[in-house]
């Protein structure tokens, strides 16, 4: 019996599960996850401002894991990828046939000096469920003063959640009636405000219209969570009496252990088929690889509909045909009810014009209105009921130029 052992039980590792196990009914698979909580990530955004309660965010793993597929609740440890074994904290091992890491990346606080002095004081983040139910807490009584939305480094899951939690926070402040007490600065590593050149000129006049102010090019060197300021290392200073960080973002550190990743714990795979460059029988699926696409849920949705059929095929020894082109399809959340939405991939940046979806759009690309921010919404229900089942959406996994406006910037 061939063994496919699954590291990570969430958005990838799940939809790979149960695209996979109903071909495959004669092997052993078995999930390794050190939670028995599935988080659904993209909810996070909206706990802050009360728009989500925190257990609308969270189901149980194993509500999503296919019948006959074993879960194992358990921190992974070290992967022995020429013995074709993993070995869990506590000692057990597991040997496998094929394996795929899917455990995804993390926020990393404790990579920036002093970041981690202020933690749940006056420095916050919402890329973690404590986080961001601790950050709910803090705004509820919040009086006011400079608050400063800042990203570490690149990359990093999700790369418009901070300019999103940035439009709400505005439109929050607004309608509580204290947008007048609060000073908001979007502080990124980056030259503008997002990461290509024309949403970043269409993004960064929607920070104006609201009054934020930019600080682009900013690389963090230190937090002073008791003066209350940030510190760059061509010597900036920021300050602020409320610092809404996104910390590092790094792979698993059982990757670094392996000495299968790079720098940041990612492993570097093939970015068409998603087989790692160094070993014939592991995958890497979702935020845990190297890929140069946006580390987004719709990243790993997408991928793994065409890893489906590239698996099947590679276990047969055929050639793997199908080709991921690192389509991404984001809604970003604008406030006051609104959102855009951007679909670009590895070659096509995010342009502006109409994305056709038949029965609900023709959704608008890089324009806020009602109808992205209800797709934003409806995502939710789709995630826990159609993407995680595995079961098949009406979208096509690759990016196509139907409807979108080629602009100059
Ligand atoms: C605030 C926020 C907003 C977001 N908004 C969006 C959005 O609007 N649209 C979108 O497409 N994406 C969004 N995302 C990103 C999306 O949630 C992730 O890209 C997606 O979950 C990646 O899936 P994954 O399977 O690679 O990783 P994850 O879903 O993070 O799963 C990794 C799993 O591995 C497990 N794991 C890790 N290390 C170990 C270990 N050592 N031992 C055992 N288990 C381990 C973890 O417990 C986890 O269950 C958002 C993310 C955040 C934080």
């Amino acid at each position: 019996m061939k063994r496919l052992l699954i590291l990570g039980a969430g958005t990838a590792g799940t939809m790979a599960a149960n695209k996979l196990a109903k071909h495959l009914p004669d092997w052993k698979i078995t999930m390794v996850d050190q939670h028995q909580t599935h988080y659904y990530q993209p909810g996070y955004l909206f706990i802050p401002f009360g728009a989500y309660t925190p257990d609308e965010v969270v189901k149980p793993t194993k509500k999503f894991v296919p019948e006959g597929v074993e879960l194992i609740t358990a921190t992974i440890d070290q992967v022995f990828p020429d013995d074709n074994k993993v070995v869990l904290e506590g000692g057990q091992e597991l040997p496998y046939d094929y394996l795929i890491i899917a455990t995804g990346t993390t926020p990393r606080p404790d990579q920036t000096p002093g970041m981690e002095d202020g933690l749940r004081d006056n420095v916050h983040e919402f890329y973690t469920y404590e986080g961001t139910t601790a950050l709910g807490e803090k705004l509820k009584t919040w009086e006011g003063g400079k608050l400063v939305v800042q990203i570490c480094e690149m990359p990093i899951k999700c790369p418009v959640a901070p300019l999103e939690f940035t439009f709400l926070a505005d439109a929050f402040f607004e309608e509580k009636g204290m947008r007048d007490k609060v000073d908001i600065t979007y502080v990124t590593p980056l030259e503008g405000a997002f990461t290509k050149p024309v949403a970043s000129k269409h993004l960064g006049s929607m920070l104006d219209d609201r009054k934020i102010n930019l600080e682009p090019d900013f690389m963090i060197e230190s937090v002073d969570a008791e003066a209350g300021k940030i510190v760059s290392f061509d010597e900036r200073e920021i300050p602020f009496d409320l610092l809404v960080t996104i910390p590092v973002n790094m792979g698993a550190d059982f990757i670094a252990k392996s000495d299968m990743g790079d720098d940041l714990n990612y492993v570097p795979v093939d970015p068409q088929t998603l087989l790692s460059k160094k070993y014939d029988n592991v995958f890497a699926l979702g935020d845990a690889s190297d890929i140069p696409a946006s580390k987004a849920g719709s990243v790993a949705h997408f991928a793994v509909d065409l890893f489906e059929k590239n698996f099947l095929a590679h276990i047969q020894g055929l050639p793997m045909t199908e080709a991921f082109d690192g389509h991404a399809n984001c809604f970003i959340e604008s406030g006051h009810g609104k959102g855009l939405l951007i679909d670009f991939n590895y070659d096509t940046e995010p342009l502006p014009g109409k994305y056709p979806l038949p029965g609900v759009g023709p959704f608008s690309l890089l324009k806020e209105t009602e109808l992205n921010h209800w797709g934003k919404l409806m995502f939710r229900w789709m995630y826990w009921n159609i993407l995680l089942p595995g079961k098949e959406l009406p979208l096509p996994a690759l990016m196509s130029m139907a409807g979108k406006e080629k602009e100059a910037v």
